[in-house]
């Protein structure tokens, strides 16, 4: 049995331990679509009986990758499966998987320019190209994130510098369903609690404008200084586009900070129904971008692109004796001058080895399947009998629940009864689906976006949801 004593893997070592590697990822993704779509029970006792101290020697590598791929893998939502619906899906390209090899393995610096200048000139192609899918205008810039939170925060932070050291009397605009990364940012960044207002939707779930210009207003009476609109681009809860034109106009003449949260709407600007529901997206101060959903990247690639780089580097350059002079040249970009981040992985190679070996209309190809799956799916459930369709696909996520008439008016005994409709749709394990509450109604969503979804694993959800509803009756 293979196993290392030695902190430096030789050739035939490398070799050897990615084949190694090799052979159990295979098996994992042949077995995708057979595997069940979410595994949960056991997860405490499986948990607990992990636990294991500090190794002293070489484990053999048959074993360790065992303890991998056979005991702590199994027990998960498949997130990289075709049959995951649930909050919002990415997928994991694997050409993404071999770039986190290659730059893992090259292991060079990207946080600052002058170390690894046409590294970092691949990362910033990377942004330039993101800017141009969300159509952002020439001279926009950003940074790659760990995810949409992150890029939330950044955000948050660039508007507020722009408030000085009065940003404690600072208020930001946001609706009832934006993500709660959102207040969770505000926080971070040092405003009070109260800071924050969500106004109310409409009854597609998209922000009301009117709303939101008179808390501008009465905030500004009583001696306020609004400082930043969040708007969202496809909510995690129904998928909802705010009327981001209507919101430019706002935050233009009231001289706000726009920020879109287009973590898992903004790539779809790359589809033509996309750019027409995304409409006025690229007039944003600011966009958060999550290419682990949109653009089906492993866990860990988010992405904030500014209009204006400069103030992202207002807010969060800082100098330090021991550093390498940054550069000047607009040209180029120190990336820990644009974010909290010094040291980082080489994110930048997970987007830009995919779409270069692949190229983009293919992605454009995929996201524009999940648009017509989440039609197909609104169509086959509205013709179901007592399934209300609560929010029918802005992008390609929908809300949905089951009255019967027999429970009609009695809205506790709906929310248990599609709690229950709920896991009887999931215990068939051939999709997972997910839930969240809208106006007190507890509702089902389903959320297309894997790469690997196709029309059959909807089709068979779909009977699922009609077979569960008959279970249940
Ligand atoms: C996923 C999501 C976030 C948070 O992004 P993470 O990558 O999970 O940190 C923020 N906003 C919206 C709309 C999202 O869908």
């Amino acid at each position: 049995m293979t196993q290392f004593s030695q902190l430096e893997l030789d050739e035939a070592g490398l070799r050897g331990l990615v084949a190694a590697a090799m052979d159990r990822i295979c098996g994992q993704l042949r077995g995708l679509a057979e595997q069940p779509a979410c595994v949960t029970e056991g997860g405490a006792e499986l948990a607990r009986a992990l636990r294991e101290p500090l190794p002293q020697g070489p484990s053999p590598v048959a074993e360790v990758l065992a303890t991998i791929f056979e005991r702590a893998l199994p027990v998960s939502f498949n997130t990289a499966g075709p049959g995951y619906l649930a909050y919002i899906p990415g997928g994991g390209l694997l050409h993404a998987a071999v770039a986190d090899l290659i730059a893992d393995s090259i292991n060079r610096y990207v946080g600052i320019w002058r170390a690894a200048p046409g590294l970092v000139q691949l990362e910033s192609n990377v942004i330039t190209w993101l800017c141009e899918i969300l159509g952002l205008p020439p001279g926009a810039g950003g940074v790659l994130t760990s995810g949409g939170s992150l890029a939330n925060l950044s955000a948050t932070v660039a508007a507020r510098a722009r408030l000085g050291e009065q940003f404690l009397d600072g208020t930001i605009y946001s609706s009832s369903q934006a993500h709660h990364s959102v207040a969770r940012a505000a926080r971070l960044a040092g405003f009070p609690a109260a800071s924050v207002r969500a106004a109310p939707v409409d009854e597609l779930f998209r922000v009301r404008v009117a709303a939101i210009a008179a808390m501008i207003a009465e905030d500004r009476a009583a001696g306020r200084r609004p400082c930043m609109i969040v708007a969202s681009a496809g909510t995690t809860n129904t998928g909802a586009v705010d009327d981001l034109e209507a919101l430019a106009e706002l935050a233009e003449a009231e001289g706000l900070w726009l920020h879109v949260d287009a973590a898992y709407g903004g790539c779809f600007a790359l589809t033509e129904r996309g750019r027409l529901a995304l409409r006025g997206l690229g007039r944003a101060d600011s966009i958060t971008l999550d290419p682990h959903k949109g653009l089906f990247l492993p866990y860990g690639t988010g992405a904030l692109l500014v209009k204006d780089p400069a103030a992202l580097r207002r807010a969060h350059a800082a100098q330090a004796e021991y550093l390498p002079p940054m550069q000047e040249d607009p040209d180029f970009v120190d990336f820990c001058e644009l974010s909290p981040e010094l040291s980082r992985d080489f994110r930048g190679l997970r987007l830009w080895l995919p779409l270069k070996l692949v190229g983009v209309a293919a992605f454009t190809a995929a996201l524009d399947e999940k648009l017509d799956l989440a039609q197909h799916a609104h169509e086959v459930l509205r013709g179901l009998p007592e399934l209300e369709i609560v929010a029918a696909p802005q992008l390609s996520l929908l809300a949905f629940r089951h009255v019967p008439g027999r429970l009609r008016g009695d809205e506790p005994a709906i929310d248990r009864h599609n709690q229950r409709l709920l896991a009887a749709i999931n215990r068939r394990n051939r999709v997972y689906l997910t839930s969240t509450v809208l106006d007190g109604r507890f509702v089902l969503r389903i959320c297309v976006l894997s790469f690997r979804t196709h029309r059959d694993r909807i089709d068979a959800g779909l009977a699922d949801i009609a077979a569960a509803i008959a279970e249940l009756s």
